[in-house]
């Protein structure tokens, strides 16, 4: 009996990454999906997209693995503040990292050929196979036959007459596709990065120009509140009460916490430098709706150092 071709597809819970998943399901291949933890796109959609196929999902955090390729893509960015070629250049080889140490034969996406001008055309489909070290592994089910054939199919692990040939920016094929193989709900293909995000991007920009050794956590709190920075600190002021809520929970060791004490307020989070605590404390002024018509002793605050 021939063996069972293993795969271990990179699933973001898109179209395409769902028809890539069920072309390979239909082959007979053991599959299963491997989603990437960033600060920037959150599983749901491929936790919703590995249960409706039945397939096990694994996440993968790569939060710090990606800061470098965020810092300094090799290939740049797209329109907004995305490195798409280095990101999935990253993810591959982490996929490529897990499929040899635990015997897949192949790693597949959803991409097809063309569809995205930056990441997706034939010179870049090429450098992410070379960056990450999967050359003759890497499998594109949906424009396999416009590709060279994987070691799989040249060893007839996978037919390549099964596998399809579509290129370009029409969806038309893949949404075909879904009515026949009776899928009926799925994300719309944009919007699901926060870097493609000129809001986002611009804020994150920030960040990177006044921490230049930034971690995870403070990119979490990228899309929180108003930032201002100076002095070698960072003061962040919520705008509502769950943002409030947001800045307090995320509090660390030598963060300072400001909150205004009987008036009505914004809290905020002091990271960097103490002396910036009359700083923060001008600006809880300045975005409380009832500052003006406070007489100096009802101005109090209550302040606290994260132990
Ligand atoms: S859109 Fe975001 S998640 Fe997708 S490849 Fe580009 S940087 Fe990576």
């Amino acid at each position: 009996m021939q063996k069972k071709v293993k795969a271990l597809v990179l699933l973001s819970g898109g179209l395409d990454s769902i028809l890539a998943v069920k072309l390979l399901l239909e082959q007979g291949a053991e599959v299963e999906a491997v989603n990437f933890r960033t600060n920037f796109c959150g599983p749901s959609k491929a936790l919703l997209a590995s249960k409706m196929l039945g397939v096990k999902l694994r996440e993968v955090n790569i939060r710090q693995d990606f800061l470098p390729v965020l810092k300094n893509p090799k290939h740049g960015y797209g329109t907004a503040l995305n490195p798409c070629i280095d990101c999935h250049a990253l993810m591959l080889k982490k996929a490529g990292e897990i499929m040899r140490a635990e015997g897949f034969d192949l790693v597949a996406t959803g991409e097809v050929f063309g569809q995205r001008p930056m990441s997706q055309h034939k010179q870049a489909l090429d450098i992410v196979e070379k960056d990450a070290s999967l050359k003759g592994y890497l499998l594109r089910p949906l424009s396999a036959k416009l590709l060279e054939p994987t070691i799989a199919e040249q060893e007839g692990l996978i037919d390549r007459n099964k596998l399809l040939a579509i290129s370009g920016r029409s969806r038309k094929e893949q949404m075909a596709l879904a009515k026949e193989y009776g899928i009926k709900e799925y994300p719309s293909p944009a919007g699901g990065c926060a870097l493609t995000q000129k809001d986002f991007a611009g804020r994150l920009k920030e960040l990177m120009a006044n921490k230049p050794d930034f971690s995870p956590e403070d990119i979490d709190l990228v899309p929180i509140g108003r930032h201002k920075w100076g002095n070698g600190a960072q003061i962040i002021l919520g705008r509502n009460q769950e943002e409030n809520n947001i800045l307090e929970n995320a509090a660390k060791t030598g963060d300072i916490l400001i909150f205004p004490d009987g008036f009505v307020g914004p809290t905020a989070l002091v990271r960097g430098e103490e002396a910036e605590i009359a700083r923060a404390q001008e600006l809880i002024l300045d975005f409380s709706p009832k500052a003006k018509d406070l007489k100096a002793e009802e101005i109090k605050f209550k302040i606290i150092k994260k132990a």
